[in-house]
């Protein structure tokens, strides 16, 4: 286990009344660690998109084929992981430590169940970390002292946003968000986001609308799908590793896609970009 942080003091008290992201997320990725309301948001969308399940599994696979191929290709051996969400199977730290068991990570999560759990199971060795905060607080979390004693910032290093941004429901336009991070990051830093998708065509955007609807009106609350534009802006000062953004199942899948997409697949995409 690693040593001890301050953030380890933070109280968690944990809601089985409301649904939480994270708890939702685990319940689509077939997980243990949800309850009645989580699974419950899930049913409600299903009425509009009876493939929803997918919608989490194109995200989860995008994130892991994107870190291995940043730890592995990039070169890059420190990760911080904004919004781990719940313990799963291959989480950041073990996909990139397989390549580099040197590697670093730091996780952020603000869930209470995930702050437990991800003490627990994230913190798995001494590379790496696992902290309470807002992710959409960049300055909070460039300037966390864990982040800072854990990572080294005179080197690249590949900050995630993966399943995070279309749930950010403030004021501040997500862009800004992604510049404040940007400009903290050094020269050769790389940045990962996949993001819910409105294609503008039909008959995609019909069903990103409809599952906006029901994710934004459910007990979780959020759930934006943004558009092309709307997502390139989250990407700002970077260069955009091939293919660019496209959708998360094509996004460098691991073999051939021989059978149709769902519709829902339609509906998320992802990309890899670098600062220069
Ligand atoms: N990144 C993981 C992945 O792609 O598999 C998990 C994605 S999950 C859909 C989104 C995660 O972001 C949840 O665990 C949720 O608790 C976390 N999250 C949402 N808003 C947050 C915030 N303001 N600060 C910290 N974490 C947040």
């Amino acid at each position: 286990m690693a040593g001890i942080s301050a953030e380890r003091e933070t109280p968690t008290k944990i809601d089985t009344t409301k649904a939480s992201i994270a708890r939702v997320y685990d319940a689509a990725l077939n997980g243990k660690d949800n309850y009645e309301v989580d699974r419950e948001v899930l049913r409600q969308v299903r009425q509009v998109a009876p493939e929803v399940n997918q919608l989490a599994w194109d995200n989860r696979n995008f994130l892991i084929r994107a870190t291995r191929f940043l730890a592995s290709q990039g070169d890059i051996s420190q990760f911080l992981d904004c919004g781990s969400g719940l313990p799963t199977a291959e989480n950041t730290h073990q996909v990139v430590q397989r390549v580099n068991p040197e590697a670093r990570v730091v996780y952020v999560d603000n869930d209470p169940m995930v702050v437990t759990h991800g003490r627990a199971l994230l913190e798995e060795n001494e590379n790496t970390r696992f902290i309470s905060a807002d992710i959409f607080e960049p300055r909070e979390i460039l300037e966390n002292h864990t982040v800072r004693e854990h990572l080294d910032f005179s080197q690249p290093l590949a900050l995630f946003q993966v399943g995070t941004l279309h749930h950010y429901d403030g004021q501040r336009p997500p862009g800004d968000i992604m510049r404040e991070y940007v400009e903290g990051l050094p020269s050769g830093s790389y940045v990962a986001i996949a993001h819910f998708f409105d294609p503008e065509k039909p008959p995609y955007s019909e069903l990103a609308r409809k599952m906006e609807e029901k994710f934004t009106h459910s007990p979780m609350g959020t759930g934006v799908f943004r558009n092309g534009a709307e997502i390139e802006s989250l990407f700002p000062g970077l260069e955009l590793v091939e293919p660019g953004i496209t959708l998360c199942s094509q996004w460098w899948p691991d073999g051939p896609q021989v059978k149709p997409l769902d519709q829902v697949q339609h509906c998320i995409v992802g990309a890899v970009a670098r600062k220069p």
